[in-house]
């Protein structure tokens, strides 16, 4: 079984076809500047470098008919025809209070995610015009939509209502929803394995430490609490995100700076976080090698996010009433052994000690970097969204008797 699965933003689109059998990559690429002048396609097959070809994309139809095109291809091509696809996975952004787990698309899935725009009106647009587009080239195949926000659906209400009025969530479903669910789980479930132990068993805090960063807690299987909230702002300070910030800042800098609703919405999610308290980068690699060179703000910008991430571990270790394990992932979690041992080095209270020479020389691959008597494990484990969307995807089908 071959599933291509597909993640669309607003002018690009990123693709990877899986075998299911023994859960190889076949081919990955990536349609960029949908719609702008200059765009392309890039694919590469195995582990061959990517070749890029110049392509009008116009559309998101054309975008995905090349991509096709691209996977049939004698040359650059794995199957020799689009029957070859069993189905289709599609990461969705948003899937509000309708959606728990992944779903057959059908009309009414579409309509739901129609409905949930006003939540996520950057990111559920482009969601489904890649659903609609990819509908329209391959009719008979099934299609699958995978939410980022449903592993975080089984959240207590203590945990995702905010205290403002009441009638504000029953109005606008103001509420936390949490994001990257679908890497969270990933991990988590890795992390059970890597424990010996059921997943329904163990109690978890997931880091996903990115561009966009977010913390989960997993208390037998289920995500109990987040970091990201109503929207991707809110929680850790990431790369150009304030993160959690007193929500009278926002009225005071309007006030003062007189800044427009536009213009206080760009500062908090593009000028802010790393960036906007180094000066310098959003880029930890960037930030890494400023503070090494003894430029202050970027060591005081280090500090920040992983005393934020520090503290999240310690109120979910409290909610949980105890840990089995920390796991880090994402861009930073996987490759900043620096961040992890700012952030868990000095926690030998909930019984983590790591080992410092397992912990710098684990840079992109999974590893228990603890030290063999410590009580809470701490794991490094690659993410990998596309391989969890298809497996989802997979297990539809199968519920469905596909
Ligand atoms: P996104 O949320 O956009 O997917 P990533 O997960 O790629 O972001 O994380 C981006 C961050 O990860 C950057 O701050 C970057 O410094 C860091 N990062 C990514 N790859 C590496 C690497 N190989 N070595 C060190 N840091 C890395």
């Amino acid at each position: 079984m071959k599933i291509l699965v597909i993640n669309t933003g607003s002018s690009s689109l990123k693709y990877q076809l899986i075998d299911m059998v023994n859960e190889t990559v076949l081919a990955k690429g990536l349609c960029d500047r949908i719609g702008i002048e200059g765009s392309f396609l890039k694919q590469s097959k195995g582990d061959a470098d990517a070749i890029v070809i110049e392509k009008r994309l116009p559309d998101h139809k054309v975008a995905i008919q090349q991509v096709i095109e691209a996977l049939t291809d004698r040359e650059i091509g794995v199957i020799s025809d689009m029957s070859e696809i069993s189905a289709v996975g599609h990461r969705v952004v948003h899937g509000g209070e309708k959606f728990y787990k992944s779903v057959l698309i059908d009309k009414d899935v579409i309509k739901a995610i129609e409905e949930c725009i006003d939540l996520a009106p950057l990111h559920n647009p482009p969601n489904i015009v890649g659903i609609e587009a990819c509908k329209q080239i391959m009719p008979n195949t099934p299609m699958v939509a995978v939410f980022d926000t449903a592993f975080h659906q089984s959240m207590p209400k203590k945990a995702y209502m905010y205290s403002i009025p009441y009638r504000l969530y029953e109005k606008y479903g103001i509420r936390k929803y949490g994001f990257h669910g679908t890497s969270h789980e990933y991990i988590a479930r890795r992390a059970a394995e890597m424990l010996g132990k059921a997943f329904e068993e163990v109690k978890l805090i997931t880091c996903h430490l990115g561009n966009g960063s977010s913390v989960c807690a997993i208390d037998k299987g289920y995500a109990v609490d987040t970091s990201m909230g109503f929207t991707p702002l809110d929680g850790l300070a990431m790369g150009t995100r304030s993160g959690s910030i007193d929500p009278a800042i926002v009225t005071f800098l309007m006030e003062k700076e007189g800044l427009s609703t536009t213009q206080v919405n760009t500062l908090i999610n593009k000028e802010s976080g790393v960036l906007g308290i180094s000066g310098i980068s959003s880029d930890f690699r960037d930030l890494d090698k400023a503070a090494n060179e003894g430029n202050d703000r970027a060591e005081l910008a280090l500090q920040i996010f992983a005393y934020r991430v520090k503290k999240y571990i310690g109120k979910y270790a409290a909610a949980m009433d105890g840990i089995d394990a920390v796991v880090f992932t994402a861009g930073i979690g996987e490759n900043n052994p620096g961040i992890r041992k700012r952030t868990i080095g000095n926690m030998s209270y909930l019984g983590i000690s790591i080992d410092d020479t397992k912990n710098n020389s684990t840079i992109g691959v999974e590893q228990d970097i603890s030290t063999p008597e410590a009580r809470t494990r701490v794991f490094v484990i690659p993410t990998n969204e596309e391989l969890a969307i298809a497996r989802k995807t997979k297990k539809v089908l199968d519920d469905n008797n596909y």
